[in-house]
């Protein structure tokens, strides 16, 4: 049985074997969510990074945590919304599905999310959550490490749709 939980909170605190940061495709850093993770990790994550070549949109890859408490952390790149004319919800699902496959390979047990382009990207914040449900759904099955998958929310709008949207509060 894989536990859900949902929180209102700063994902850089996180202890699970994994974080995921809502990364852009230099992986050189960014504001939000993405510049919280290089300051709390340390410099040597952007030397990490630099390494990488940059990520796809819908992909992800893997680096240690450095001073985080968590093991690692996995950058994925959600699309920026275009008004839904550009496949953002096919985007927003592979990079959900993406994470969740590398952590499983790193045999992570534990996972925390962002909510993934739903601050400066756009996505619509009711659509992102309906589609991470779906995807959570869709992937159980075929995840055989993992058995604790966070949403660590950080503003009020996104919390309430995420309690709503899997009933579960810690
Ligand atoms: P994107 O460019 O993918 O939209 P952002 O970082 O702008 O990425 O926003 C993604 C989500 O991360 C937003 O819901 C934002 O409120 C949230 N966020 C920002 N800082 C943090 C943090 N320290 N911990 C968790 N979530 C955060």
């Amino acid at each position: 049985m894989i536990k859900i939980e949902v929180i209102k909170g700063d994902l850089t605190l996180e202890q699970t074997d994994a974080i995921v940061n809502a990364a852009n495709n230099s992986l050189l850093g960014g504001g939000g969510v993405d510049g919280a993770i290089h300051r709390a990790a340390g410099p040597e994550l952007l030397e990490v990074c630099k390494k990488l070549n940059g990520c796809a949109t819908g992909e992800a890859k893997i680096t240690p945590g450095f001073i985080l408490r968590s093991k690692y952390v996995i950058h994925t790149v959600g699309p920026v919304w275009k008004g839904g004319y550009q496949n953002e919800t096919g985007k927003l699902k592979l990079a959900y599905q993406n994470s969740l496959l590398l952590a499983e390979e790193y045999n992570c047990k534990s996972i925390a999310f962002p909510n993934i382009s739903t601050g400066v990207y756009g996505f619509p914040k009711a659509m992102a959550v309906e589609l991470v449900r779906e995807v959570i759904d869709e992937i159980k099955p075929n995840l055989k490490n993992i058995d604790l998958i966070k949403f660590v929310c950080f503003d009020n709008e996104n919390f309430q749709l995420y309690l709503q949207v899997f009933k579960t509060n810690k």
